[in-house]
């Protein structure tokens, strides 16, 4: 609302001394000079007051006064002439009190948009094309810590050490052609503390169409960085936990393979009890025999010891947890890869909760290798009938199952049986040890995994584990021990 103010009681005091001096030497001389037009610096001042009310006001009130001193001077000569100068005067203050309160509404509307900037918590700054920083907005000191006199006048970048994904170089190319930019910058606080935002940059150019200077939006989007980064550590830490059951597995298939070194240094030591026997006793044959169980009694131990060593690393963990939740962090932990393959996700979780007890990260390990398995049975099928099915449930023995559906190229019936087999597979770069392991987890949790073929197409992997099983069984695999 526009009111009359007095923001500054010394300038209404000037004001109206003007405006009685005007009046005054307008009453009482009789100069040729139309002095009334003096009044257009009252109204000038007037808009000091920044109201467009006072400053209408003022324009009238400085009318009147002209029209009551040309009332009560009546100049001596002819009565149009002092008419028409009376009217030009009038109108001459009436015109420049229409100018005065439009530029005052410019002035307000442009501080009303500076205030629009001020209250939007993105951070907004504009810099020339030098860099130099000209606005700067409540926002970007909130998010750099830098106010605003410390940070106009300065060089954006090397104010807030920016670090440029493409050079700056680029950056200001593509700003030339399209007038705008879009990226990341990964900056840091007055502080130090490191922000990573997304950036918006606009290029304004002046009437001649020249660059003049660029407009930056930021959102800090550190945290979800943060997050991510946490997110892709946890996978990493699976597939490590992959690698460290695949080495476990090893162990097993490693103590089948030791057979035979054990079974050469027991050959080994009969022939040297043999050439002991002899009369003479052939040393120098029985040495090379001891020699060699030496050898390979050696390597069997260095096997051992470096196998185990790395296994001892697998922690085992166990308690009770619930199964919908450890099945949504699969999902997200293998949501990209799915969308990435073009593949539609189903999530079927049962209603209620269902708990279970063994090794959480194993259990995921399990379900992550059954959906990676999937992804890859449906790479060569039509986009449109890549579907991946993730169900959980209660059976009808009271197990706990999760269970992976895909509509990929499916089991061939002679593979069914010996998919569960170590370094058994049908792909040409595959480990073949995943279902394997997945085997051994399930049985150590008193469960079980199976296959099938799915109808029309593709195929069914289902874990099944005892709802509420209790510790004292064991939860590990056995190879964890
Ligand atoms: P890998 O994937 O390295 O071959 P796995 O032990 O995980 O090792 O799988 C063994 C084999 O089981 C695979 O080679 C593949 O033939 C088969 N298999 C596993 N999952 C699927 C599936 N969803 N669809 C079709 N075949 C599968």
């Amino acid at each position: 609302m526009n009111v009359l103010r007095f923001p500054n009681g010394r300038a209404m005091i000037a004001m109206s001394i003007l405006a009685l001096l005007i009046f005054f030497a307008d009453t009482v001389t009789v100069l040729d000079i139309a002095v009334a037009t003096l009044y257009v610096l009252v109204v000038l001042l007037s808009a000091r007051f920044g109201s467009t009310r006072t400053v209408m006001l003022v324009g009238a009130g400085c009318i009147a006064l002209a029209v009551i001193s040309w009332g009560l001077t009546r100049p001596a000569g002819p009565i149009l002439e002092g008419i028409v100068n009376e009217v030009i005067s009038n109108l001459t203050i009436a015109l420049v009190t229409v100018l005065t309160i439009r530029s005052l509404r410019t002035e307000q509307r442009h501080r009303y948009q500076a205030s629009l900037l001020e209250l939007t918590r993105d951070a907004f700054f504009t810099w020339d094309m030098s860099g130099k920083v000209l606005y700067w907005n409540r926002g970007a000191e909130a998010l750099y810590g830098f106010d605003r006199a410390a940070a106009i006048g300065k060089v954006v970048h090397t104010l807030l050490n920016t670090q440029f994904v493409v050079p700056l170089e680029q950056i200001v190319d593509r700003l030339h052609q399209h007038d705008s930019w879009e990226g990341q910058f990964a900056r840091r606080r007055a502080d130090g503390a490191p922000r990573i935002v997304t950036c918006r940059l606009t290029l304004q150019r002046d009437a001649a169409g020249r660059a003049s200077m660029v407009l930056e939006t930021n959102n800090d989007i550190t945290e979800r960085v943060r997050l991510e980064d946490a997110l892709e550590q946890a996978r990493s830490d699976l597939v490590r936990m992959n690698r460290v059951l695949v080495l476990g597995e090893l162990t097993a298939s490693i103590a089948h393979k030791m057979k035979q070194p054990i079974a050469a240094m027991m050959t080994s030591a009969t022939a040297a009890l043999n050439w002991l026997d002899h009369d003479p006793p052939a040393m120098r044959k029985a040495a090379q025999a001891i020699a060699r169980i030496v050898d390979d009694g050696n390597h069997a131990v260095e096997v051992i010891a470096r196998v185990r060593s790395l296994v001892k690393k697998a922690p085992t963990r166990a308690g009770r947890w619930d199964v919908n939740e450890a099945v949504d962090e699969v999902i997200a932990l293998t949501r990209s890869d799915v969308a990435r393959n073009g593949i539609q996700l189903r999530r079927e979780l049962k209603q209620s909760s269902l708990s279970i007890s063994g090794d959480r990260v194993q259990v995921q390990q399990v379900l992550i290798n059954m959906i990676v398995n999937a992804i890859e049975a449906m790479h060569g099928v039509v986009d449109n009938h890549r579907i991946l099915t993730v169900t959980t449930g209660v059976d009808g023995h009271g197990y706990a199952f999760m269970q992976v559906r895909d509509t990929g190229v499916g089991i061939n019936e002679a593979d069914l049986p010996h998919l569960f087999e170590s370094f058994y597979t049908t792909k040409a770069e595959g480990m073949a040890m995943g279902l394997a392991i997945c085997r051994s987890i399930a049985e150590a949790h008193g469960g079980r995994i199976d296959a099938e073929q799915n109808q029309p197409r593709g195929a069914v992997f289902r874990l099944t584990l005892p709802v509420e099983r209790h510790e004292s069984s064991g939860a590990a695999p056995a190879h964890m021990a």
